[in-house]
């Protein structure tokens, strides 16, 4: 498939996770990419995309994510690495904001310019009622609503601090809750509801509203800003994207 065209490299962060995993399968489908994996675990049958080369590690160990890419030296990074919610605060800190500042430090050092960080639309949420916001109406909160939302926005406020050092092109994708093949959160959580029969209790007046995202479309946002930075990258450099599934688009 690679004859002819112009390859571009792309190392994925976390892609043999859930959304990593779609971001890695539509680089590889579209058909310009040739595509790596760091992540600290193996990929499962399910989320390995064959031709690509996965290589197993932690962000958090500064060392280990430099040689990655001093070794690959990707055209484009993309960060979707994150620690599932539920888990002791220490570890957000660590690969979300340490494990950030690991991957912003080896980009620089490998002279790697073009990074896609993976936050969370979660990192503007007080906790209170929040409708129609968008990127530019909002300000994050001095305290994010727990260890993981508070950590998705350090390690955002580092990529913002980067972009535009030693030529750094940036982009912040704050994808909603998603669902999907291979999702390991959401589905099973509900279906949990279902069985305790808690779906039989009503909280609040029923008009609460939520915001899901197939990961598809996430990872197809992922896709077009690797697209963006690389062929015009002032258009999305130093941005920030909230990714919910919302109207969809004209053709
Ligand atoms: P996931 O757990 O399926 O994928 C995350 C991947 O990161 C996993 O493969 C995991 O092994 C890897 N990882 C974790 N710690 C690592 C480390 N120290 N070093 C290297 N790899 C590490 O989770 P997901 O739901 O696919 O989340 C992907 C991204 O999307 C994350 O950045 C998350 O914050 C963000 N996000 C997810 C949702 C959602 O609803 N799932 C919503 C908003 C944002």
């Amino acid at each position: 498939p690679s004859q002819g065209k112009n390859m571009h490299s792309a190392l994925v962060i976390g892609g043999a996770g859930f959304l990593g995993s779609h971001v890695v399968e539509q680089l590889v489908n579209h058909g310009e990419y040739v595509v790596s994996v760091f992540d600290i675990q193996e990929p499962n049958d399910e989320s390995r995309v064959s031709g690509v080369t996965y290589v197993q590690g932690s962000v958090v160990d500064a060392t280990s994510i430099a040689n990655v890419i001093k070794e690959l030296q990707p055209l484009i990074v993309l960060h979707t690495a994150s620690p599932v919610h539920g888990l002791p605060p220490k570890i957000y800190y660590e690969v979300n904001e340490t494990g950030t500042q690991n991957v912003i430090s080896a980009c620089r050092a490998a002279g790697v310019k073009k990074l896609i960080y993976t936050s969370s639309t979660g990192v503007v949420w007080t906790g209170a009622e929040f409708n129609g916001v968008s990127e530019d109406q909002i300000n994050f909160p001095a305290k994010g609503y727990d260890a993981y939302h508070h950590t998705k926005g350090l390690g955002e406020r580092l990529i913002l601090a980067a972009e535009g050092h030693d030529g750094m092109q940036t982009v912040i994708i704050r994808p909603c809750g998603m669902t999907g093949e291979r999702d390991k959160q959401l589905i099973w959580r509900l279906a949990e509801v279902y069985d305790k029969k808690q779906h039989r209790v009503q909280i609040g007046d029923n008009t609460n509203l939520v915001d899901y995202a197939y990961a598809g479309n996430v990872a197809h946002a992922h896709v077009l800003a690797c697209e963006k930075l690389i062929a015009d990258p002032d258009l999305v450099s130093g941005q920030t994207f909230f990714i919910t599934n919302g109207e969809p688009l004209p053709q």
